[in-house]
């Protein structure tokens, strides 16, 4: 036994344990992550599989976890503060594993009136986060971010991918489907994704309060930064309308990539903006970026620079993208 669940079992009430393995208790932490009411309905679930430890709250989505190798982070101390595990002994740990803290926060924003797209129906039964895709999620830091579900069908391999629904007035209009971790073959897409025409994600989460609607490539990325995503490398004309809609100025972030050159073609060709943010060579996006500086801080590289001038981005933008 671990070190990390020595400490955690000896602090423990007796708990409940679900079929696949959770032990289940009201979850300490949904108010101070944003829930109105406390959790009495143990939502929120242990795991302790092999060496490793994971938590996640089903109703406030707090997920933490620990493994070996890997240093006690601020959100496992958080929890094991809440669960009444002094002080003394989360240092003493934390010096045994030699921690360091990262963190980030949420920004809730009102909701924007958009396309009524279609609802679909899941083409498979869905159902919550398992440990693998929780922290698969959690690695990339943003699981917080969105809902999201997991599947046991086999079909497009459905049973290994991390399902994000495409929200739009509260109704499910589409899904992106990642395969978690690195895919097996090259037949095996990386993305599943059904979307409605010019569909454009994240909008629920703009709104007109805001000097800038920030456009990404990947959902992920439009997640990390609280932007729209519009899943190609090229802005469709009913896209291009519904992001000018919003009435703030659309940033383009282009991923640093061939395809991002094309977008930020097009982004000067549409008289918007493009950032060109100053990070170390070998990031690709924004999403990599907040992995390794934070979400905050990835916000502040891009809103410091954006370039305006469509001669100054087209210049820009072959040394950028490449
Ligand atoms: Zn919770």
């Amino acid at each position: 036994m671990s070190l990390v669940e020595n400490t955690l079992r000896s602090h423990l009430p007796a708990l409940k344990t679900t079929s696949n393995g959770w032990l289940t208790m009201n979850c300490p932490m949904c108010i101070q992550n944003g829930q109105s009411r406390p959790d009495t309905k143990k939502r929120g679930g242990l795991k302790f599989e092999q060496e490793r430890v994971g938590y996640h709250c089903f109703n406030c989505s707090y997920t933490t976890g620990w493994r070996p190798g890997q240093r006690l982070g601020f959100k496992l101390i958080k929890l094991m503060r809440v669960l009444g595990i002094d002080e003394g002994e989360i240092q003493r740990l934390k010096i045994q594993l030699w921690d360091q803290v990262v963190e980030d926060d949420t920004v809730i924003e009102e909701a924007y009136k958009k396309p009524a797209w279609l609802e679909i129906q899941w083409p498979w039964t869905v159902r919550e986060l398992n440990l693998e895709a929780a922290e698969y999620l959690d690695s990339r830091g943003i699981i917080e971010l969105s809902d999201w579900y997991t599947s046991t069908s086999p079909v497009q391999g459905m049973d290994n991918r991390v399902i994000l629904p495409y929200i739009s007035d509260g109704k499910i209009v589409g899904y992106s489907a990642r395969w978690i971790g690195d895919v097996p073959d090259k037949k095996t897409a990386k993305m599943v994704t059904s979307r409605p025409p010019s569909f454009v994600f994240n909008l629920d989460h703009q709104s007109h309060s805001r000097k800038y609607t920030i456009v990404t490539e990947g959902e992920y990325d439009a997640l990390t930064l609280d932007g729209v995503a519009i899943m190609t490398n090229t802005i469709s004309p009913e896209q291009a309308k519904i992001i000018e809609d919003i009435d703030n100025e659309p940033v383009v972030l282009p991923d640093r990539d061939k395809a991002g050159l094309i977008l930020a073609m097009q982004a000067a060709e549409l008289g918007w903006s493009v950032s060109f943010p100053e990070w170390p060579d070998g990031i690709k996006d924004a999403n990599e970026a907040a992995q390794q500086f934070g979400r905050v801080a990835v916000l502040q590289s891009v809103l410091s620079a954006i370039e305006s001038s469509p001669l100054k981005i087209k210049l820009l933008c072959r040394r950028w993208c490449v």
